[in-house]
């Protein structure tokens, strides 16, 4: 068995309106060089600005992930030469990033299942300008430059991950956090969020192995299916007493498995020296506030909360949890529903959540909506409808009913009630009139009922189903099941005591 080593090299694009050196927009899918000026394209002369936005982001990414922000940071030229970058180098930071020795805690289930508990340290993170977009077609290269100077958060962690699960599950997280924290959007399709896997095993004890670097994973998914079948693969060159080569290798999704694309024995010297033209940026009181101020409840936290405080198993908070915006809203709802005399806060937030998990999670993938911000039903609302279910005003399956209409018709589910009449009877005396007449009616089944004994419970729970059913329909809904159930039995009961009572 070998130990296995993988840091990952995360990149987000900050959700910065201007690009991170000039006031270039920054968005995806503009038309082909249309947000490009003199800076981003590296005309000679130009002179770059640093973008104050882009530092705050950058910063709060840092702080969430518990980095010590640095008295002084600054930027550097990295030197390379690639016609996605115009001016032959990429301005970053490599002496004095702004965030510094983090760590960011996971815990929760991995997607096999197994548990996952440990603390990932976080290298560094740093803030840089994108490269353009090579878009390669034939025989032909075709460039878009909007890309270029786009600003760009790189998180570095230590080689502390294991497992494909593991590594997927880190990228899991992060991506809801910097959702969490507003500062990227986390589509990894859009290359808003990439990451770089680089992974080594060696003999237990032995320490680092021989790293490879996998790119082109532009999913979670392949994230830990690129790396486990890196594992398997490192491993078997080792068992079959070859060397593994430092390489960079690429995920081809099409075949499931890494495919080599250059050998890098030696860190490439990318000359690095500061950057001239940009000031040191020495972060100031207020500054720092700013950052501390745009520091929300981080995913992590609100889940245990949620579990602690409204007693949710972890599987729903962590449904719930995945977007703040949905957490809000239920932290909205069971607010609104337990200022009730019906409802405890747990009551209400088990309720919430089961609308949540079952109906609104429906509603939401039938009719195509983004999340529930794109919902028409107000969290109010919501635990109007709550409320009078538990109230016992509403049946269960009218109470659904209430729900989709109130949410198509954005309208007040206590006027559709009233409009529909659908309020469930609470007068006992109008449902056992109906009770009565349905076992009037319903003769034949009343009598197989009350011959049928112990041994026959089966087909007794049939039949008492189907009368109850029946009352229901003769009330169009709004009996309570409950009540009508008891009132069949005991209109049903005194014979069904003789046939037992029989020697
Ligand atoms: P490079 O100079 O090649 O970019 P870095 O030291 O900057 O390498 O590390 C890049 C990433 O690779 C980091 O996430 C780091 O944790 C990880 N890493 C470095 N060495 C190894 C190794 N031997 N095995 C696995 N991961 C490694
Ligand atoms: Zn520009
Ligand atoms: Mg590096």
């Amino acid at each position: 068995m070998y130990q296995s080593f993988i840091g990952l090299e995360v990149h987000i694009h900050l959700l910065t309106a201007t690009k991170v050196f000039c006031g270039c927009r920054s968005a995806f899918g503009d038309e082909p060089n249309s947000n490009i000026c003199p800076v981003c394209m590296g005309y000679p002369g130009a002179l770059p600005a640093l973008n104050l936005e882009a530092l705050r982001m950058g910063c709060t990414v840092a702080k969430a992930l518990n980095c010590g922000i640095p008295e002084r940071t600054w930027f550097e030229r990295k030197q390379y030469f690639y016609p996605d970058m115009t001016k032959n180098y990429q301005i970053s930071q490599f002496a004095s990033p702004l965030g510094q020795n983090g760590w960011l805690s996971l815990e929760g289930r991995g997607a096999d299942g197994k548990r996952i508990g440990k603390k990932v340290r976080i290298k560094e993170c740093h803030l840089e300008e994108d490269a353009g977009k090579m878009i390669h077609t034939g025989t032909a290269s075709l460039l878009d430059y909007n890309r270029a100077g786009v600003s760009l958060l790189e998180i570095v962690t230590e080689p502390d991950l294991e497992t494909g699960e593991e590594a997927e599950f880190f990228i899991q997280q992060l991506r809801r956090l910097v959702r969490y924290l507003g500062v990227c959007d986390g589509n990894m399709e859009e290359g808003s969020l990439r990451a770089d896997a680089n992974v080594s095993i060696n003999l237990p004890g032995r320490g680092l192995g021989k790293k490879v670097e996998i790119k082109n994973l532009n999913s979670s998914r392949f994230v830990r299916l690129g790396l486990n079948y890196e594992i398997r693969r490192q491993a078997e060159a080792l068992d079959a007493g070859k060397a593994v080569v430092q390489e960079t290798r690429l995920w081809n999704e099409n075949r499931d498995e890494t495919v080599p694309m250059r050998q890098k024995e030696n860190a490439q010297d990318y000359r690095y020296f500061p950057e001239p033209d940009l000031p040191v940026f020495c972060p100031d009181g207020a500054f720092l506030e700013s950052v501390e101020a745009a520091l929300v409840e981080l995913p992590a936290a609100r889940l245990k909360r949620f579990v602690a405080d409204y007693s949710l198993g972890e599987e729903q908070a962590d449904l719930i949890c995945e977007e703040k915006a949905q957490a809000d809203y239920f932290e909205a709802a069971v607010a609104a529903a337990s200022g009730t005399a019906a409802l405890s806060t747990k009551e209400a937030a088990a309720r919430i959540a089961k609308w949540f998990l079952t109906d609104i999670k429906h509603i939401l993938h039938r009719d195509g909506l983004s999340g529930i911000g794109a919902f028409a039903l107000s969290p109010a609302r919501l635990a109007a409808i709550t409320v009078m279910q538990a109230e016992g005003r509403l049946s269960g399956k009218l109470a659904k009913q209430t729900l989709e209409l109130a949410a198509a018709e954005d309208r007040d589910p206590e006027a559709i009630v009233r409009e529909h009449n659908w309020e469930q009877i609470t007068d006992p005396a109008r449902s056992a009139e109906a009770a009565r007449r349905v076992i009037a009616g319903e003769n034949a089944t009343a009598g197989e009922l009350r011959s049928l004994g112990e041994e026959n419970e089966k087909r007794r729970k049939t039949l008492f189903a189907y009368l109850v059913g029946k009352v229901l329909a003769a009330t169009e809904g709004r009996a309570d099941p409950k009540i009508a159930g008891e009132q069949l039995n005991a209109l049903l009961a005194p014979e069904i005591h003789t046939e037992r009572g029989r020697p």
